[in-house]
């Protein structure tokens, strides 16, 4: 018998397992991952910014654990070698309208705590040669890292400290029982006192198994990218966001500096027909079925059926996918556009039909299950596994 089984081997398990193995050195830790590594889904196809907090409602747990985890990351990054850069981010402002809003998010990052510096056209142009705007706001404190490093990491010292880790271990059924919980594989049947599950694209599937409503569902947005030619390796020295729309769940297409050197356009947001879709053509029926008859989620589709109906047709036609750079970036060329692989977001929708807005958790007498984490939870990943960490603390008291 384990004392805690963690689901998931992205970076959200691997930092919660990491820690769990700190602060309990006696208990016996297990890791199941039902791919044959680490993050081998959002963990590992983001766009690896360490984020500094821009956009968070103040006090909710977003802001909180992204700043922290700006912090962490990087302090982590460094007692393990793994590089990263502070480049600093530059949200850039190309009409009227979005000069109001960034000045919106201006106050919002003072409120934050954030260090920022407003920028005129000038002082834009003076920074980013080859980027246009009438004003841009300056976070210094945003950088990038190679997120599926971090994990492997995380998972290396998870095992240093005695904790086992079980890939191609897919958790297919769960029954929590009195003094335990049962957890059975696609390769055997483990038995554990307590149960986290991090399992991102799969969260609410999980919440299912253990015979609850999760009161959710999960719908899988693809976010595609492009990579630039490598002769454009130079052309911004910040990461370049646009001006979000507030009526919009995601930040837009932003010019991402990469660890490696190149540079990535991206990324849009568009629903995926398959849970792990990672291309176009990827359709699941089933995935399918239960997105096109969940209310919550059909509610999302018509509110936001125009912009949704944008997102598809750019990410058919690279010439719409370019204009929304161009607006900032004008150089940029058909040309400049390479392929480059895409992600899925694992977004919680509500019975509602809102998108949930901050990390969800939801407990059973037993177990922790993350049940919204999208960005910016690789940033938060060690201090969101902290907050794990604190709940089952409390329920190994109890007892
Ligand atoms: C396109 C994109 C861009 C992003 N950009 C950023 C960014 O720049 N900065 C940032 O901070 N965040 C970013 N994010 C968000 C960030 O990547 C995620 O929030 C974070 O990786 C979530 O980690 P996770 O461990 O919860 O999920 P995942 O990495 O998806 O891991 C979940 C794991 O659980 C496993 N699993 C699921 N079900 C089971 C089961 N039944 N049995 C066993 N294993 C199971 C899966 O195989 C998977 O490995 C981005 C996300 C995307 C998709």
């Amino acid at each position: 018998m384990y004392d805690i089984i963690i689901i998931g081997g992205g970076i959200l398990g691997l930092s919660t397992a990491m820690q769990l193995a700190e602060r309990f050195p006696d208990k016996k830790l297990l890791l199941l991952e039902k791919e044959a590594g680490p993050a081998r889904h959002q963990s590992g196809h983001n766009s690896g910014v360490i984020h500094a907090g821009v956009y968070y409602a103040p006090g909710s747990l977003k802001a909180r654990f992204c700043r922290e985890g700006n912090r962490a990351t990087r302090d982590f990054c460094d007692r393990h070698a793994i590089p990263y850069e502070v480049c600093g981010k530059l949200l850039v402002a190309t009409s009227e309208q979005e000069v109001q809003r960034m000045q919106s998010l201006y106050e919002r990052t003072a409120a934050n705590g954030l260090e920022r510096e407003w920028l005129s056209a000038e002082a834009l142009k003076e920074r980013e040669p080859n980027i246009t705007g009438q004003a841009g706001l300056y976070v210094p404190s945003s950088g990038i890292v190679d997120y599926a490093r971090v994990a492997a990491a995380m998972a290396e010292e998870f095992e240093r400290r005695g904790g086992q880790v079980r890939y191609s271990h897919e958790v297919t059924d769960l029954a929590e029982r009195t003094g335990e919980v049962l957890v059975t594989t696609s390769q055997g049947e483990f038995s554990s006192r307590y149960l986290v599950s991090c399992s991102g694209l799969m969260a609410d599937r999980v919440v299912r198994l253990l015979g609850r409503d999760p009161g959710f569902t999960i719908c899988p947005f693809r976010g595609e990218y492009y990579r630039l030619a490598d002769r454009h390796s130079d052309i911004v020295r910040h990461l370049i966001y646009p001006i979000p729309d507030p009526s919009m769940p995601f930040l837009g297409v932003h010019l991402t500096r990469m660890i490696d050197g190149s540079v990535t356009v991206g990324p849009n947001a568009v629903l995926a027909f398959k849970r792990e879709g990672y291309r176009k053509s990827d359709v699941s029926l089933p995935d399918m079925a239960r997105l096109f008859t969940d209310p919550g989620v059909l509610r999302l589709l018509s509110r936001y059926l125009k912009p949704g109906l944008h997102e598809m047709k750019n990410s058919l036609y690279r010439s719409g996918y370019l204009e929304e750079v161009r607006k900032y970036c004008p150089s940029l060329t058909l040309d400049d556009l390479q392929p480059w692989p895409a992600g899925v977001r694992a977004q919680a929708v509500s019975r509602d039909g809102r998108m949930v807005d901050d990390f969800l958790f939801v407990n059973t007498r037993r177990t922790v299950n993350v049940c919204n984490a999208p960005s910016p939870a690789a940033t938060s990943a060690i201090p969101i596994g902290r907050h794990i960490l604190d709940k089952v603390g409390d329920m190994l008291r109890g007892g």
